[in-house]
């Protein structure tokens, strides 16, 4: 069952959003070499909760931290920690911020200080493929649209894509129904709705598609080492597109 939110629950998803977009604008400055991915962990916290709202992800599901930061290889879910950004690392930052009891969620790969061309496309293309994805949005359309014109995006650049994670519903849960896939096929899955809230968030990869869990049993690793891209938004489903409820 995916929810229609109501006009109310609809408010607290722009203000949930919101919140996590100047949170993503106020820690971008600091992405810098020499940062700690726990300095940037606590300056997003620190921020989100001078906003009235509190981190979703922290003890969501066990996780240690308010963000997750994933750097180079890393996938998704990185646990911050001492390591400190070396110039050329890319590095994703997974922002969720709970307001009255609701949630916004985006990730965004930021590149520290200059960058290797490749990396620098990685990040340009994983950024056009999510916009391609929500390029697909609007009352009656399907799943299976996004998840199509990522991976076309995808293929077009011959990156990898991430199967066995997905973008998700969003509401009074960080993640609900329906699960948002990267890969599809037109004109299937389910039915999208205006009122509909849900992440679109491409994971696409320099080389091989495929990932493994690293022991701390949250860190998600390419399978051969190349870097990783993630970016994602939460957006409201409407009559004929979408509106973008974390953006900058
Ligand atoms: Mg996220
Ligand atoms: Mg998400």
């Amino acid at each position: 069952m995916i929810s229609i939110k109501s006009d109310r629950e609809i408010e607290l998803l722009r203000i949930a959003g919101k919140i996590v977009g100047d949170t993503h604008k106020y820690i971008k400055p600091y992405i810098k070499p020499g940062i700690t991915t726990m300095e940037l962990d606590q300056l997003a916290e620190t921020y989100i909760r001078k906003c009235g709202a509190t981190p979703s992800f922290k003890g969501l599901y066990g996780f240690p931290n308010a963000c997750c930061i994933s750097v180079n290889e890393e996938v998704v879910h990185g646990i911050p920690s001492n390591r400190k950004l070396k110039e050329g690392d890319i590095v994703s930052i997974d922002i969720g911020a709970c307001y009255k009891g609701y949630h916004g969620d985006s990730a965004w790969s930021y590149p520290v200080g200059k960058v290797s061309q490749e990396n620098e496309e990685l990040l340009k293309h994983t950024e056009e493929a999510l916009f391609e994805g929500l390029s697909a949005i609007h009352d009656g359309a399907r799943v299976g649209d996004i998840g199509y014109m990522v991976s076309k995006c995808a293929n077009k650049y011959h990156l990898g894509v991430v199967k066995e994670l997905v973008g998700h519903g969003v509401g009074s849960e960080v993640h609900e129904m329906p699960d948002v896939p990267n890969y599809g096929k037109p004109n299937t899955g389910p039915l999208l709705k205006k009122g509909m809230v849900i992440a679109v968030e491409p994971m696409l990869n320099l080389g091989t598609a495929d990932i493994y869990e690293l022991d701390d049993e949250w860190t998600i690793v390419t399978a051969d080492l190349k870097p990783s891209a993630h970016f994602e938004h939460t957006v409201l489903v409407t009559e004929d597109g979408y509106e973008i409820l974390t953006k900058r």
